[in-house]
């Protein structure tokens, strides 16, 4: 029998640093703190740092790693943890809602969701999180790993200059809690920037106010495009001053002013005109 161990050097172009600091591998998993019946999803298990302590604690989970290398010798090392599903797939490609849908397990409002954790490969964190927000129905909520800099940038307001198009993308969907720092040494290799956790928890379908995700999409990526210009000019493709300062936006002003909810109130009116 082929035995299988981790003995492939890290690959950067898939973002690979592996977290060896046990101490906050611990401050991880207590973040996930996973309740019995919770359904655990994890986006890159690597090595498996994060998977064997949270399934030694929570006994089964599901999760979706791209190297083909590290996928054997994840999957013989997890059996002494727990029942490890896994998914050899670009997480890009994973359908959360189908996943979601396929536990049998039905909650009081509707199917099962998902619990994601993920020490976040730092060159596809963008498209993970967005793409985590077209299944947001499916999801409970996350806890994932990021770089520092993005983990601001999630969580600032208007007037912060870090302010910008993923701040108002994600608030408006879901809230934003940054949980602590991780220094570079935590991770083999170790990454040139510092780290940060951050727990994203999805805002219920009732509370979401957003009535066209195009449209809106589409004026927060405008508004911020150059962040220089006032909005009259910069959403001068999609509206003009007037339906600024019918959502009580001042056209003169920068998007970097503007409140989440002011982007919203604008592209609700534009998808209904
Ligand atoms: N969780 C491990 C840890 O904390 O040590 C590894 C984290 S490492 C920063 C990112 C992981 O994501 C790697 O295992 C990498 O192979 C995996 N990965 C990279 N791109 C991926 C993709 N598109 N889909 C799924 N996994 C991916």
């Amino acid at each position: 029998m082929t035995s299988h161990s981790f003995t492939e050097p890290a690959k950067k172009h898939l973002g690979q640093n592996f977290l060896h600091d046990r101490s906050v591998i611990d401050k991880i998993v207590q973040a996930v703190n996973p309740k019995p019946g919770d359904h655990l999803v994890e986006i890159g298990p690597g090595q498996g740092a994060i998977t064997f302590p949270l399934l030694e604690r929570h006994g089964e989970m599901t999760v979706i790693e791209f190297d083909r290398d590290l996928v054997a010798p994840l999957a013989e090392a997890a059996r002494a943890h727990g029942i490890l599903k896994l998914i050899h797939r670009d997480v890009l490609q994973v359908d959360f809602t189908t996943l979601a849908a396929e536990d049998a397990r039905e909650s009081a409002d509707g199917p099962h969701r998902l619990r994601l954790v993920g020490n976040l490969p730092y060159n596809l964190s963008s498209p993970i999180l967005f793409h985590a927000l077209d299944h947001a129905p499916a999801i409970s909520d996350m806890t994932f790993m990021l770089q520092k800099e993005v983990v601001e940038r999630m969580a600032a307001g208007p007037g912060s200059k870090v302010y910008g198009r993923l701040s108002v993308m994600l608030q408006a969907y879901c809230s934003v809690i940054p949980l602590f720092t991780v220094p570079p040494g935590a991770f083999r290799p170790a990454p040139k920037v510092d780290s940060a956790v951050v727990r994203l928890v999805p805002r219920p379908a009732s509370e979401i106010e957003v009535v066209d995700r195009g449209m809106f999409a589409r004026v927060v990526r405008d508004a911020f495009g150059q962040r220089r210009k006032t909005l009259r000019n910069a959403l001068s493709k999609v509206c003009d001053a007037a339906a600024l300062e019918s959502a009580g936006i001042p056209p003169g002003a920068r998007a970097e002013r503007i409140p989440v909810g002011d982007f919203v109130r604008l592209s609700n009116a534009l998808a209904d005109a």
